[in-house]
């Protein structure tokens, strides 16, 4: 390379890859030896992006915050630019003379045409545009079935993937960076604060900031306390909301605190060295392996948040718009517990545990007949690990209408759901403490419990809490019956 060129700056332009330790293009940024412009662009106005909901908005600035700190400590900045992201990009190299521009690769759609957008604007300037990967394993075109075409089925899928070998180790953070400077004439700079992500009036997310510590440093913490112990088990109890069972990266991984090759690494180390069992070990893998999956059916189907993966359920007899019934959805009141505990834990934290996930997107469209999409844009807003490939692929996971799918006849009962996940109802009374002294014979079922019980335990109900929106065993049936009416499954 030139001396030149060497010395003009490189921009690192960070999306969803908030971290400074394997984070290649970063890596490759502090490799040069030049001045490094490190990027983000608030763009709400290039078409087809998705805004954040409002959790995740949440999360985001946070972790944005751990980020700049984290660059400050190592001599580098991060800058904060709002606009569309072509018209900064392009300004802002042709400003400081930048030899090159390098970020992460994204996957979704719209996404994908704006970067490469970017990289053929870049390069008719004489820029050097480079993606690098850091958000997956597996790039979605490189897992192949025999005869070429892309996967529908998950098992297949990671095979395939795990067969084409261990991702490489993650590398380190660069250790000093030398921070280019930013022009003055350049798009105007962004404090973290003039993208108002965080919630004012009200301020709602008391409960997320007791929940999380957004950035590098909080999702470090939690993979080693999680492979430090938390593990232990979890092949059996990650259905089990009532435990600390799963590990939370979720959010982290979402906006890229943390990347899959550092847990996929850490992982392996630990169950290699007998720290961990080997079967927890796959088992948790195998749920990367998810994520992976659902990023290859958005890269190949890139509609899969707003459009039936199986086209027959285009037909599907949804009620029409039910605010009543959806408004007891959203806000936990539905009268069944398992539901209730996990929308309100959803609504707290800006989380909700995995099987709780299955049991109230099932109680949604299979009960209450509203259409996923509806549930899927509520997640959206109130997770704070809202993705647009697992939560879309999730919800058409449960509607039965994704890939690799629950048949349409499975239909979670949530009163055996949840004394099955949740026997004593810890996790319900968690998030519903005014079912708190029913006891676990009625906790799940508190419209069954006689009056001298419900008396005992304080509750009136209908008052101090719901009754069922819906009888489970008719809504059941209807449910049924508007499926069995759908054209048979393709191929
Ligand atoms: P762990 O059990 O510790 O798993 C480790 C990681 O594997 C997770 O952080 C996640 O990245 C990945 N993973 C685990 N389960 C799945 C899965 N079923 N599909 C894809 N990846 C998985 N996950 C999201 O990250 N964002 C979403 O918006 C989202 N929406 C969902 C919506 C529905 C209706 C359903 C049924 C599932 C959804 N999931 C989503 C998947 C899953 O519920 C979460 O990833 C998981 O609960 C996160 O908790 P954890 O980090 O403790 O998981």
């Amino acid at each position: 390379m030139p001396v030149e060129t060497a010395q003009r700056p490189v921009i690192v332009w960070f999306r969803d890859d908030l971290r400074l330790s394997d984070h290649s293009a970063l890596h490759a940024a502090a490799e040069t030896g030049a001045p490094v412009l490190c990027l983000y662009i608030h763009d709400e106005t290039s078409p087809g992006l998705r805004p954040h909901g409002g959790a995740s908005r949440w999360f985001l600035h946070h972790t944005l915050g751990a980020l700049s700190k984290a660059l400050a400590a190592i001599g580098g900045r991060l800058d904060i630019a709002e606009g569309p992201a072509e018209a900064v990009i392009l300004d802002l190299s042709g400003k400081i003379g930048a030899a090159q521009v390098f970020w992460t690769r994204r996957y979704g759609a719209s996404e994908m045409r704006i970067d490469a957008a970017i990289k053929s604007a870049l390069g008719e300037a004489g820029v050097t545009a480079q993606s690098f990967n850091g958000q997956l394993l597996y790039e979605p075109w490189t897992v192949k079935t025999k005869t070429s075409t892309d996967f529908k089925v998950f098992s297949p899928f990671w095979k395939a993937a795990r067969a084409s070998g261990d991702p490489r180790q993650p590398l380190p953070a660069p250790a000093r960076l030398s921070a280019a400077p930013y022009p003055a004439a350049a798009p105007a700079r962004a404090a973290l604060n003039d993208l108002s992500l965080l919630p004012t009036k009200p301020d709602w997310a008391g409960g997320l900031a007791q929940t999380w510590q957004p950035g590098e440093a909080g999702a470090q913490a939690r993979l080693a306390a999680f492979l430090d112990g938390e593990i232990a088990g979890y092949a059996a109890n990650r259905n089990r909301p009532d435990m600390p069972s799963t590990s939370r990266l979720a959010p982290f991984l979402r906006f890229g605190a943390i990347s899959p090759r550092q847990i996929f690494h850490a992982t392996e180390a630990a169950a290699h060295a007998g720290e961990i069992n080997r079967n927890d070990a796959d088992k948790f893998l195998s749920e990367i392996g998810w994520r992976e999956f659902s990023y290859h059916l958005l890269f190949h189907f890139p509609g899969l948040a707003a459009k039936n993966f199986q086209n027959r359920f285009d037909a599907f007899p949804w009620r029409a718009p039910d605010a009543r019934a959806l408004n007891a959805w959203q806000r936990g009141r539905t009268g069944y517990p398992i539901i209730d505990a996990g929308m309100r834990e959803l609504w707290q934290t800006g989380f909700m545990h995995n099987r709780v996930r299955m049991i109230v997107a099932s109680f949604l469209i299979k009960d209450l007949l509203i259409d996923w999409r509806a549930g899927e844009a509520w997640f959206w807003d109130t997770l704070c690990d809202a993705d647009p490939a697992n939560n879309a692929a999730g919800w058409q996971w449960v509607a039965g209408s994704g890939a690799d799918a629950a048949p349409y006849y499975r239909i979670f009962n949530p009163l055996l759901q949840g004394e099955k996940f949740d026997p004593e109802g810890r996790y319900v009374c968690k998030y519903i403490p005014e079912l708190g002294r029913l006891g676990e014979t009625w906790v799940h079922r508190p419209w069954e419990a006689p009056p001298e019980e419900l008396a005992r335990a304080g509750i009136r109900l209908g008052q101090d809490y719901p009754m069922p929106v819906v009888d489970h065993a008719k809504a059941r049936d209807s449910a049924l019956a508007a499926f069995k009416a759908l054209a048979p499954r393709e191929g």
